[in-house]
């Protein structure tokens, strides 16, 4: 792969918008990628391996649990740095963005937010460090965009829940040391479990074959009669809204992360258009070239301040879900298309992985599914505006 030669664009001046200490933690994080994750992230691709070797490196620019306080091993900052920082690691790659999405907003979150204090204290540290990874267990194998008609389901039995049924499509599930699955009680009311691995019938079986996220693991989750002790039990709330407070959040980083994405792609058509000669000339001196880039940077532009207000709006408390959806629709699909017309303008040369354009454009083809599809967060601006539901 070529050096990373990446500039950041700042088209409006949003640098003026951003604090000292919000600059600080995003060019930490941002020379962080640059140094640890550029130079290998192509091969580990090409190899559908994560590289776990950088997950210390995560922990240190405090990508796992951004916002969480530092009494429990969290960075303790706002939520634009969280955003910055999710920008930043997925300019270098999608996927390990996912890895740290996951850990942050779908597991730290939901132990921080719902659990006991026992639970905050004995997990969040580990897992603020990285010597705890882990997994959020959601969709299933019928139940994707319409995760409340889940199955899996739980019963008392003593002194525990025996949890019974399936999760696919699991960030990091290989390798992680403990999900946070979400099942339905008896009552059919949907609940959060911790459940570490070790614990007998649960099983976590790798998805391979994937063309994006590569270099993120993926498999499933199988509750095959699993005891699970009461004690881990999320009792802090229950219902679909439990796991979707998490997705607010991860939905939240997403929104920032797809910038960074696009920003790279964005970045190298730039430099490629000015240095490539076709006909004498540089093909960015060309007006199809030029109107290809000039659009670039518009919705980049237009990304950036959205995600900018959402975290001003989330800092104060006031962001609601469909907001969050709108910034995850909009941002995902500017940066996709972004990757599509970038790979362009790169001619052949797009398609190899000399250059990131083709890798940021496969990963970005989960990253408009995951999380709520492109589709649903339109559905979630549509009942939002109008007040009727287009779901069922
Ligand atoms: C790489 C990857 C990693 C993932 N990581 C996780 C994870 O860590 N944890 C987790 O729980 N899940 C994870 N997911 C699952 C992801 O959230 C789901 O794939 C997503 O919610 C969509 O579900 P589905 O794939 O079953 O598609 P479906 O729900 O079957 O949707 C198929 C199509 O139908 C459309 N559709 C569905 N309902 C409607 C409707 N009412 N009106 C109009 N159109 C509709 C959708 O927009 C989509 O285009 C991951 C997925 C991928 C690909």
């Amino acid at each position: 792969m070529k050096p990373d030669l990446f500039q950041a664009p700042d088209y409006y001046q949003i640098d003026d918008l951003l604090s000292d200490e919000h600059k600080m933690v995003r060019d930490a994080a941002r020379s962080w990628v640059k140094r640890e994750v550029s130079p290998i992230i192509e091969e580990y691709a090409q190899r559908a391996e994560f590289p776990k070797q950088i997950i210390k490196g995560l922990a240190d620019i405090g990508a796992f649990g951004p916002y969480i306080p530092q009494e429990y091993g969290g960075a303790g900052l706002d939520q634009i740095s969280y955003g910055l920082i999710m920008q930043e690691i997925e300019r270098g790659d999608s996927g390990v963005r996912s890895t740290a999405s996951v850990q942050s907003s779908l597991v730290m979150y939901p132990i921080f937010k719902y659990g006991t204090e026992a639970q905050r204290k004995k997990y969040l540290p580990k897992l603020a460090s990285g010597e705890f990874m882990g997994c959020f267990g959601l969709t299933e194998p019928d139940h994707g965009s319409n995760p409340g008609g889940m199955t899996t389901n739980f019963k008392e039995e003593g002194e525990y829940y025996v949890l019974n049924g399936a999760k696919l499509w699991i960030s990091n599930a290989p390798f992680a040391d403990l999900a946070v699955v979400w099942a339905k009680d008896a009552s059919g009311r949907i609940h959060g479990l911790i459940v570490e691995r070790g614990m007998e019938g649960f099983t976590t079986p790798e998805t391979h074959n994937k063309w994006s996220l590569r270099a993120s693991a993926t498999g499933e989750l199988i509750f095959d009669n699993v005891k699970v002790p009461k004690e881990n039990l999320l009792p802090g709330k229950s219902g679909l809204g439990a796991p979707l407070g998490c997705l607010d959040s991860a939905r939240f980083g997403i929104a920032w992360g797809a910038i960074g994405a696009a920003m790279d792609c964005y970045d190298t058509a730039l430099r490629y258009a000015k240095e490539r000669i076709q006909f004498d000339k540089p093909i960015g001196g060309t007006q199809l070239q030029q109107k290809k880039l000039a659009e670039m940077i518009t919705e980049i532009t237009k990304a950036q301040l959205l995600a900018w207000r959402l975290g001003v709006l989330r800092d104060q408390g006031k962001a609601t879900s469909a907001q969050i959806s709108m910034a995850k629709r909009n941002n995902v699909d500017m940066a996709i298309k972004i990757a599509r017309e970038a790979r362009q303008i790169l001619g052949g040369m797009g398609i190899t992985g000399e250059y990131s354009i083709m890798r940021h454009m496969m990963n970005l083809e989960s990253v408009i599914t995951y999380e709520g599809t492109h589709d649903i967060h339109l559905l979630i601006t549509g009942m939002d505006i109008t007040g009727l539901s287009a779901f069922s």
